[in-house]
């Protein structure tokens, strides 16, 4: 049986399998969540985004999201603007991943909705996926698109006291929901940064990156690490003045690996392909990691397709990201250690053109 497997039904999971299934191929989907579900993430879709979402036909504004066209950099009481060299979509997760899973449904691929896989066991002809409510899966090839968590029997490496990310959905006031419209903001604050724009019935997404040792020092809860950086950002003091949040509680997700890519042992299964977060994870301040995972997916199914293994599908996506990937993390470390946020705001000032630059130059390249 060639029908691989693909585990996970984000962007990654989900461009897999909409491209072999329009191929005209069988494949397997499992999904462990049963219906729409909020995710941290920005929600900000970069123009890498935007192009593979239109090959895939998924329309980000059919859906409701709301365009974005400039950036703005704030830092304690200072704002530097400009616009982004590329067009931009604020669209809720919850959104876009069930868009994602109806289409590549709707090509043909078997969605597995509901059940999560516990364990990944590598077999002398390819692979069993031990999953919740099916049982044992067998396949001869199989992409691994968990995102955000690993696999039991495929982790990912992990460095001491990595980030950590955190979410709010909030109906802002008229005036600060007018004054951010058409506009991401990145807004810095002591230890890390959070991302400020619109999506869909104009509520507003307010994402925070965070790392390990400011988030316990807050008391490790979004209530006293929101207190303690908005006394470092009046601005964002006045954005969220008088704001209603939408969801009981924030989302958060622990120990995020930024920087990291990965690279097959040379013993590695030549038929795992790791898609999305699973092969590459780009700072979020570059808002491009659902392009990767759009890439990544897209790539991994050609490369099946045409009989390749995971080792060349491997060369073609770092090819595509590393330089992308380097910058991101260069610009991530200016921008969260206090010594530097100085520095990076007086250079944004300076030169809205600089931003500009940085902005297009830490896109992959999704062709
Ligand atoms: C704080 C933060 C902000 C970000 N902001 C942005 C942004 O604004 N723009 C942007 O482009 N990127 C952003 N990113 C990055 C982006 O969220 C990820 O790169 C992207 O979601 C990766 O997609 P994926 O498909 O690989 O994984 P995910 O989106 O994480 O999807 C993985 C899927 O697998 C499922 N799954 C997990 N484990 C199992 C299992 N065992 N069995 C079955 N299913 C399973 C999950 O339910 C999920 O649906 C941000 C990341 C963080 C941490």
């Amino acid at each position: 049986m060639r029908s691989p497997l693909i585990i996970g039904g984000g962007p990654a999971g989900t461009a897999a399998a909409a491209v072999i299934a329009a191929a005209g191929c069988e494949v397997r989907l499992i999904e462990r969540t049963s219906g729409p579900t909020d995710k941290v993430c920005g929600d900000f879709l970069s123009s890498g985004a935007l192009a593979l979402l239109e090959m895939l036909k998924v329309d980000p504004l059919v859906l409701g999201g709301a365009s974005i066209s400039v950036l703005r950099l704030v830092y304690q009481r200072h704002v530097a603007e400009t616009r982004l060299p590329f067009p931009a979509v604020g669209l809720t997760r919850r959104s876009l991943d069930e868009a994602l899973l109806h289409n590549a449904a709707s090509r043909g691929a078997e969605l597995l909705r509901g059940c999560a896989v516990q364990r990944l066991e590598t077999t002398h002809d390819g692979f069993t996926a031990q999953t919740t409510a099916l049982g044992p899966l067998p396949a001869t090839a199989v992409f691994l698109a968990t995102g955000k968590h690993d696999l039991r029997g495929a982790p990912r490496p992990h460095g001491a006291d990595e980030p950590v990310g955190l979410k709010m959905y909030y109906e802002l006031m008229p005036d600060q929901r007018a004054a951010i419209e058409d506009c991401i903001e990145l807004v810095l604050f002591p230890g890390g940064y959070a991302g400020l724009q619109l999506v869909e019935q104009g509520r507003a997404v307010l994402c925070l990156m965070v790392s390990a040792k400011r988030f316990r020092t807050a008391g490790a809860s979004w209530d006293g690490l929101l207190e303690s950086f908005l006394a470092a950002a009046p601005h964002l003091v006045a954005r969220l003045s008088g704001a209603t949040p939408c969801l009981d509680r924030p989302l958060a997700v622990a120990a995020i690996p930024y920087g990291y890519l990965h690279r097959a042992a040379p013993a590695a299964p030549p038929n795992l392909f790791r898609l999305g977060d699973q092969a590459c994870v780009i700072p979020s301040l570059a808002g491009d990691g659902v392009a990767i995972a759009l890439a990544s997916g897209t790539l991994a199914a050609r490369t099946w397709l045409q009989r390749e293994g995971a080792a060349a599908y491997d060369r073609l996506l770092q090819h595509r990201i590393r330089r992308a990937l380097r910058l991101a993390s260069l610009v991530h470390s200016g921008c969260t250690a206090p010594a530097l946020q100085p520095l990076v705001a007086a250079l944004a000032r300076a030169g809205p053109g600089l931003m500009r630059l940085v902005a297009d130059a830490t896109r992959i390249a999704t062709a």
